[in-house]
């Protein structure tokens, strides 16, 4: 996982006249003078840029996290937990590298607001925090169609809990009982995770648990299989999968787990044992809150994820919308593009003229096999945006299942160690 623009590293220590008021969270050292940037989001963007700025800035930036939770679920890998391959303790994540090995400042509380006058931030434990340049990494939020209970038709799109649960409900099914899922318009985190989750069910109900009478419905909001056409299509079929395309969701009833759709113009109703809505998506509600969006997502300068509508406040990960597909790797990618332009800012450094970030997915298929896909993305300056420059996949495999562990755990530890 690397970023392939300039990452020989260049000495950001000598930062002149960058003025700053620090934290002013009790407890936390106050610096009045060396510039505070301040990272909202502790996942596979946030974290990462905090790590680089770090690794790359020195002592001449002071870096906070401020995540809400003290433990960091990676949805990568979360399929694998309905199918018991992995557990949520092992995708799960603290802190305690950040802090110790790059000196990077942990605050767990939520942001609530931005002041973007004042450059404060007002965090739900009531303190506040000031900041030079605001690095808003806070993944994305869902449009749910109605107010319906997620305990009782979980996403599990965000993982922790909402995994556990939608768990526990597939292991209650019987033989004969009924998975529905529905995958939401793109674009939506993880473009294959739908997919593969369709298919890791089918798997664990039909080879683990030996029901040959389950069935598996997909019901999607585009046209067609969005990513990886032939490799779904191929494992639809094996697993009996059934996949309607150009639904809409209109309604969900949490009580009778019955999904109001429509298909060709037709309303039409489902009630199933297992009802897994993936709702629609949108930038993090901070996002929102900062004013920094335009409609679902944030436009940003593909040079340095830096806000179009808002200088000084950077967008990474989930949230931003570049186009660029919304992925733990990107986000890991962007972080580092992010970093770098930050310092180059602060240190009067032009920003670096051709980035380059890129993605991977795995996706297991069953519990032995899995394929990949992978992009590159390059700027390009004529049409100020970044447009893939080369792309790979492979289909799914033994060997490609033992491969998704080896780059995960890349992933993980360039992002957490
Ligand atoms: C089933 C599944 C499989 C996937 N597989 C892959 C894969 O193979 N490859 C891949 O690259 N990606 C994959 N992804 C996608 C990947 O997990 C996401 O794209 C990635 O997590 C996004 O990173 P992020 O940093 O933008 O957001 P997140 O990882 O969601 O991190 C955001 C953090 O911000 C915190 N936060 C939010 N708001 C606030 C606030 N106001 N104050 C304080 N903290 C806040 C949250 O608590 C959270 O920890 C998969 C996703 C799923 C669901």
């Amino acid at each position: 996982m690397k970023t392939t623009h300039s990452n020989s590293r260049r000495n950001f220590m000598k930062f002149v006249g960058a003025s700053s008021l620090f934290a002013v969270t009790p407890g936390m050292a106050a610096d009045t003078t060396t510039p505070h940037i301040v990272v909202v989001g502790g996942g596979f963007s946030g974290a990462t840029c905090a790590k680089y700025l770090k690794m790359w800035g020195g002592s001449s930036v002071n870096v906070t996290i401020i995540e809400a939770n003290p433990t960091y679920v990676s949805p990568i890998l979360s399929n694998l937990v309905l199918n018991g391959q992995k557990t949520i303790s092992d995708l799960s994540f603290t802190y305690g590298d950040l802090s110790s090995k790059y000196g990077i400042n942990m605050i767990h509380t939520t942001v609530d607001s931005v002041d973007k006058n004042n450059q404060t931030l007002a965090l739900a434990n009531g303190s506040s925090v000031k900041y030079d340049k605001l690095v808003l990494a806070a993944g994305m939020d869902f449009i749910q169609v109605n107010d319906y209970d997620i305990t009782k038709v979980p996403h599990a799109w965000k993982a922790g809990e909402q995994i556990d649960l939608l768990k526990a409900q597939i292991d209650a099914m019987v033989d004969g009982d009924t998975f529905t899922m529905t995958i939401p318009p793109a674009p939506y985190r993880c473009p294959p995770g739908p997919y593969e989750r369709a298919c890791v069910v089918a798997d664990y109900l039909k080879n683990n648990k030996g029901f040959n009478n389950c069935k598996v419905n997909v019901f999607d909001a585009n046209a067609n299989i969005t990513i990886e056409e032939e490799t779904f299509t191929a494992k639809f079929a094996e697993y009996g999968v059934v996949y309607t395309p150009s639904t809409t969701v209109t309604n969900v009833d949490d009580s009778t787990r019955t999904l109001t759709y429509t298909e060709n113009d037709e309303s039409k109703t489902l009630t199933s044992t297992v009802l897994n809505v993936i709702p629609k998506q949108k930038a993090a509600s901070i996002v929102f809150t900062a004013g920094v969006n335009t409609g679902n997502w944030a436009p940003i300068n593909p040079l340095s994820y830096e806000s179009v509508l808002t200088s000084g406040i950077y967008i990474i990960g989930d949230s931003q919308g570049t186009g660029q597909p919304k992925a733990g790797h990107m986000g890991n990618s962007e972080a580092k593009v992010c970093a770098d332009a930050i310092l180059r800012t602060l240190n009067g450094v032009t920003l670096y003229a051709s980035p380059k970030t890129n993605s991977a997915c795995y996706s297991p298929t069953s519990s032995t096999e899995a394929s990949w896909i992978t992009a590159v993305f390059k700027y390009d300056a004529n049409e100020n945006k970044m447009v893939i420059a080369n792309k790979g996949s492979g289909a799914p495999s033994t060997s490609n299942y033992g491969k998704m562990f080896s780059w995960s755990g890349n992933l993980f530890t360039d992002t957490f160690s």
